[in-house]
C-alpha cells in the first residue's frame, strides 16, 4: 500500500519496521504479550491478527501510561486484548480497566494469558456495543474520571465515542486513538485506495480534520502502528 508513497519508504519501510521490531520491541515484550501475540496469528489469519496492535506500539503505550501514573483505563474494542494485556501489565496493582468490546469469544481467547500474568483482578470485561456503555458510565456519575482511554473499535463512531469520552475522562487525561493513518490510505489519492480501505480511510479522515479544530483537546498524532493520536483533555 506504501508502495505508490514514495516518501514514506523512507522512514516507514518494511525493513525499518523489522529491524524496530527485532532489534527494538521483541526482546523487550513480556512473555505473556509475546505468547498471546502468537497465539492470535495461529487462531486468526493474517488479515485479522494485524488487529493487534504491534510490539513497538505496546512498549509506547506501557511507557505512556507509567509516565502518567494511570490508574483507571477505559479501552473500546479489546479483541484477543493484546493492548489490553499492556494496559493491565502497566497499572499498579490497584488499577482498574473497563474493557468493552461486542465480543467475549476474542476476550477469552486472551483470558488466560492475562491470569498467567497475574493481572486479571483489574480487568473488567463489559461485552456489549461502546455507544451504550459509554452512556451508561456517564450516567453512573460514580464512574467518571478516567485517566486514559484507548479507542480502538468501529472507526465510523469515533466522533461520537470522542463526545462521550470528554465527560468520562478527566482534564489532563488522555484519550488515544488508534488506526488515525488507516494503513497510510488517508496520505492517498481516493482512486488508487484499494475497495475495502476505502469507507474507514474517509472515516479516518473526516475525524483527524474534526480533531484539529477542537479546542477542548491538544492533540499529537504519532505514526507508530497505524497512526495513534493522543488527545489530551484541556477543558
Ligand atoms: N485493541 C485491540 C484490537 C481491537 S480490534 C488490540 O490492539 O489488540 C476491534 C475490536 O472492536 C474487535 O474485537 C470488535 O469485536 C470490536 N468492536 C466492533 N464493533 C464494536 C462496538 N460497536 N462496540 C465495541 N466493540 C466493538
Ligand atoms: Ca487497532
Amino acid at each position: 500500500m506504501a508502495d505508490d508513497c514514495p516518501d514514506k519508504n523512507i522512514l516507514q519501510s518494511t525493513a525499518l519496521l523489522q529491524y524496530i521490531l527485532e532489534a527494538n520491541s521483541y526482546p523487550r515484550e513480556h512473555e505473556q504479550l509475546k505468547e498471546l501475540r502468537e497465539t492470535t496469528l495461529r487462531k486468526f489469519d493474517k488479515s485479522l491478527s494485524v488487529m493487534s496492535v504491534p510490539a513497538d506500539q505496546g512498549l509506547f503505550l506501557s511507557m505512556l501510561l507509567k509516565l502518567m501514573n494511570a490508574k483507571k483505563t477505559i479501552e473500546i474494542g479489546v479483541f484477543t486484548g493484546y493492548s489490553l494485556l499492556t494496559t493491565a501489565l502497566a497499572l499498579p496493582a490497584d488499577g482498574q480497566i473497563t474493557a468493552i468490546d461486542v465480543n467475549r469469544e476474542s476476550f477469552e481467547i486472551g483470558l488466560p494469558f492475562f491470569k498467567k500474568a497475574g493481572v486479571d483482578h483489574k480487568i473488567n470485561f463489559v461485552e456489549s456495543m461502546a455507544l451504550v456503555v459509554l452512556n451508561d458510565l456517564i450516567n453512573d456519575d460514580t464512574n467518571t474520571e478516567f485517566d486514559f482511554a484507548f479507542v480502538d473499535a468501529v472507526k465510523g463512531e469515533y466522533i461520537k465515542y470522542h463526545e462521550l469520552l470528554l465527560r468520562l475522562v478527566k482534564v489532563g487525561g488522555i484519550i488515544a486513538y488508534d488506526n488515525t493513518l488507516w494503513y497510510g490510505s488517508v496520505a492517498q489519492n481516493d482512486d488508487v485506495v484499494p475497495h475495502d480501505l476505502k469507507a474507514n480511510r474517509s472515516h479516518i479522515r473526516e475525524f483527524n480534520a474534526f480533531l484539529v479544530n477542537d479546542s477542548r483537546v491538544e492533540i499529537a498524532l504519532l505514526s507508530i502502528g497505524d497512526g495513534l493520536t493522543l488527545c489530551r483533555r484541556i477543558k
